[in-house]
């Protein structure tokens, strides 16, 4: 059992001894918590006996971007020296700050700050995700699973195989039937799953009918023990197109095996445009167009994303009427330039592999070459279009209607987010772009994500904010929060732009 599950267990409210506890009220599992103890989800604690979020609020230096340089720890009650953060770039973001559960009550910091001359409020507040889920996309070709295959954490049934894309293949993970709607391991598991994922840690998933996957955001997919190393550089076909002009001359046929479209140079477009000559070559496959066939095998963890090991299985015989003659040379290569074989026709018009020939290594090193680094993407999706809101604004609607309107903009750890169109404030977010450790989770079992709402003031205030909770940056960094935990500053990550000025404006002058 994992070390979340084991909390899930021992985690009792009504246990004895209440009376010398004190309750937690972030979340609905009301745990009551003893002196010097964390409650079930390590993210409060009882401090001599108040409750304290124990992680720090992080604030993030976006003049400094050093994307990680750490400013040393600021303790409850001592006062922050703002040498390192003081220059009106600065990010209080949601990680650390805590929740507003049952969100009846303003978010934990409603942050006013001029930014370039814009008057604007962050609101901050640490979510409690029931609707939530993760989408990875691990770049390879190989069958992972057959689509709607379901995929498991220890056992569990935490999601599914979706459509594959271009180079990779897709699973959508958690969501509430898993996270709420199976049994309590189901649910248990599906967290534990999301968590580590979102936090960037290493995921063994299972796939139905298919293969062993370890997931890790940023890093290469490992597929039944093998790290896959590299992405396609396109389809069979589109592999044709690219480098059938490197081709001419060299050799008389080439085929890039392919799951989804193998190519056959002498009948692809490109191949004619270039004059390339029949070849009488017949592909075992539903021919789709010339030069490009479905279904030339079984989709398998062997060349270009088939179940093949030997590529001449996917040839028929060859016709001397349309081409074959002895002497013939073929190319057969993969999606990746991993694989690829030599062979020329004997007498017989059979295929025979050669020593495969220094002319044509250039061109599959190219293959290799124009490949990308196979990597797991994880996206964190979850649907803040709920009671959060209250949290932001006396009249959610209002917050939902500006975040729609480009007037809000939303991050999560101050990472930017895609917020979907259509009702709700549905959001995804690339973890790898949130500050690590920045997800946590409650019991219930749900997820906790960071998540700020950045506005004009004057916006704020016409939407129904809470205005009389608007406190300064130096203000939260001097006295922190109803939380009592510490403040750290960290230089914010490069690639997360701040402020997003450029959209507010445009947003004010009606453009958005
Ligand atoms: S699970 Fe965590 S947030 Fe919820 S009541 Fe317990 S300590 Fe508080």
């Amino acid at each position: 059992m994992s070390e979340l599950a084991e909390r899930f267990e021992t985690h009792d409210p009504g246990e004895k001894q209440v009376a010398e506890k004190i309750r937690c009220d972030a979340c609905p599992v009301m745990c009551y918590i003893a002196d010097g103890r964390t409650g079930a989800c390590d993210r409060y604690g009882n401090v001599g006996g108040r409750i304290v979020r124990m992680d720090p609020l992080t604030i993030l230096d976006h003049a400094a971007e050093t994307g990680g340089a750490v400013v040393p720890f600021v303790a409850e009650g001592e006062a922050w020296n703002g040498e390192l953060v003081n220059t009106g770039r600065r990010f209080v973001t949601a990680i650390g700050a805590g929740t507003t559960y049952p969100d009846y009550k303003p978010a934990p910091f409603i942050v006013s700050q001029e930014v370039e001359g814009v008057d604007l409020v962050t609101v901050v507040t640490e979510g409690i995700f029931s609707y939530c889920g993760v989408k990875v996309k691990i770049d390879t070709d190989r069958h992972i699973g057959p689509e709607t295959a379901t995929v498991r954490a220890e056992g569990e049934a935490i999601g599914h195989v979706t459509t594959g894309e271009y180079g990779s293949q897709m699973l959508s993970l958690g969501g509430v039937h898993h996270l709420t709607g199976g049994s309590k391991a189901e649910g248990r598991a599906t967290c534990d799953a999301m968590l580590n994922l979102c936090n960037r840690k290493p995921v063994e998933l299972t796939i139905d009918g298919g293969a062993t996957v370890i997931v890790e955001a940023g890093k290469p997919p490992v597929i039944d023990g093998k790290i896959e190393h590299r992405m396609r550089v396109g389809c069979g076909s589109a592999t044709i197109g690219m480098f059938a002009t490197q081709w001419r001359g060299l050799v008389d046929e080439v085929v890039v095996v392919d799951d989804h479209i193998t190519g056959v140079v002498s009948e692809h477009q490109a191949g004619k445009v270039l004059g390339w000559q029949d070849t009488g070559i017949k592909i075992i496959g539903r021919r789709s167009t010339p030069g490009r066939y479905f279904k030339v095998s079984e989709p398998g963890l062997g060349w270009g994303g088939t179940s093949i090991s030997d590529p001449l299985s996917i040839l028929g015989e060859w016709n001397v009427k349309k081409g074959a003659r002895p002497g013939l040379s073929l190319l057969m290569v993969s999606t990746t330039g991993e694989q690829f074989a030599y062979y020329e026709l004997d007498d017989d018009l059979k295929p025979v592999e050669k020593p495969f020939p220094e002319r044509l290594q250039k061109s599959v090193g190219l293959i290799e070459e124009n490949c990308e680094p196979a990597l797991c993407t994880v996206l964190f999706i979850g649907g803040a279009g709920g009671s959060l809101r209250a949290g932001v604004t006396e009249n959610p609607v209002n917050l939902t209607r500006s975040v729609q309107g480009l007037k809000t903009y939303v991050t999560v750890g101050g990472a930017p987010v895609y917020v979907w169109p259509g009702g709700g404030i549905t959001l995804m977010v690339d973890v790898t772009r949130v500050p690590e450790g920045a997800f946590g989770y409650v019991p219930t079992p749900a997820l906790v994500a960071p998540i700020e709402f950045t506005l004009r003031r004057d916006d704020y205030v016409r939407l129904g904010g809470y205005e009389a909770e608007i406190r300064s940056v130096e203000d939260i960094l001097a006295k922190g929060g109803e939380y009592l935990n510490p403040r750290r500053g960290t230089g914010a990550p490069v690639s997360n732009p701040w402020p997003p000025l450029a959209q507010l404006r445009r947003a004010a002058n009606g453009a958005g």
